[in-house]
C-alpha cells in the first residue's frame, strides 16, 4: 500500500462523501453500504497492484513496437499547443478505451475480471475503486501505447490521467446531476451508472469513458430520459470479500 493511497481515500471522502449527502441520487442510501470495507480494501492495495501489472504490460508492448515510432511525427504532435493536444489525447484515449472496455464485455476470459467490478449493487464514488487488478490491462494497453506512438508529450499524458483518474470516480458516485444537452457529449454519472444497470436492455451498453459520443457512433448509446436505473449488479454470483473477488476470475 502506497502513502498516496491513503492520502487519496482521505482526500476522496472528504470530497464526495459531503458531495453525495448534498446532491444524493438515493437518498436513503448509507455511506458504509454493502461491500464497502471491501472496496475500501481494493481502494487501498489494488491500484498499487494492477499500476505493475499495466506498467510490465504496457512497458513490454512499447519495447515490442517501438519500430512504429516516428520521432519527426511525435515532436511535431508535442509540439502543438497543450489545449489542442489535450483535446485530441483524450478523443485518441477513449476511442482504444471504448474498444478496450468492450473486449472486457464481449470476451468470456476477460469478462471473468471486469466482472468484480460490475459486481456492485449499490453506486458510490467508492465504488469505483472495486477494479481486479489484471481486469484494466487490456484497457489500458489500448489506451496509453497509441498515446506514447502518437507522441503526446508528459504534460499530455498527466493531465489526461489526471482527469480520467477523477473523472472514473465522479461517475460511479451517488449523484443526481445530469448534463442536460451535453449529455451526448461527456461522461456523467447518469450514463455510467446505465452501464451498471441490471437491466438486461442496458446490458453492453455504454462503454466510453469520458465522450458517450463513441458510444452514439457505435451504436451502444443507452441513455432513458428521466428514468435511472431500478437496481445495480450482475446476474451471476460474485464473492462479496476482497480475497474472494481477487480469486474469483481464476475459479470460475
Ligand atoms: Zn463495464
Ligand atoms: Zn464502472
Amino acid at each position: 500500500m502506497k502513502a498516496n493511497a491513503i492520502y487519496g481515500l482521505i482526500v476522496g471522502a472528504l470530497i464526495f462523501i459531503p458531495l453525495e449527502r448534498l446532491f444524493a441520487l438515493r437518498k436513503s442510501q448509507a455511506i458504509f453500504r454493502r461491500g464497502w470495507f471491501t472496496d475500501v480494501l481494493h481502494f487501498l492495495f489494488t491500484r498499487s497492484l494492477a499500476d505493475v501489472f499495466t506498467f510490465v504490460f504496457v512497458g513490454s508492448l512499447i519495447l515490442l513496437f517501438h519500430w512504429i515510432v516516428n520521432a519527426d511525427f511525435q515532436s511535431a504532435v508535442a509540439s502543438q499547443n497543450r489545449g489542442l493536444q489535450f483535446l485530441e489525447a483524450v478523443t485518441v484515449a477513449n476511442v482504444g478505451g471504448y474498444f478496450g472496455h468492450r473486449l472486457s464485455h464481449e470476451v468470456p476470459f476477460l469478462w471473468r475480471f471486469h466482472s468484480i467490478h460490475h459486481s456492485i449493487s449499490e453506486m458510490d464514488w467508492l465504488a469505483a475503486a472495486r477494479v481486479h487488478p489484471l481486469d484494466q490491462i487490456v484497457t489500458k494497453a489500448l489506451t496509453l501505447v497509441p498515446l506514447y506512438v502518437l507522441g503526446f508529450s508528459k504534460a499530455t499524458f498527466g493531465a489526461y490521467i489526471g482527469l480520467a483518474t477523477v473523472h472514473a470516480v465522479f461517475i460511479h458516485a451517488n449523484v443526481r446531476f445530469k448534463f442536460g444537452p451535453l449529455r451526448w457529449l461527456i461522461g456523467s454519472p447518469e450514463f455510467h451508472h446505465w452501464h451498471h444497470s441490471a437491466d438486461p436492455e442496458a446490458y453492453n451498453k455504454n462503454y466510453a469513458g469520458e465522450l458517450p459520443l463513441l458510444d452514439l457512433i457505435f451504436g451502444t448509446y443507452y441513455l432513458p430520459r428521466n428514468r435511472m436505473p431500478a437496481k445495480y449488479g450482475v446476474s451471476e454470483p460474485v464473492p462479496l470479500g476482497y480475497l474472494g473477488q481477487m480469486l474469483h476470475p481464476f475459479r470460475s
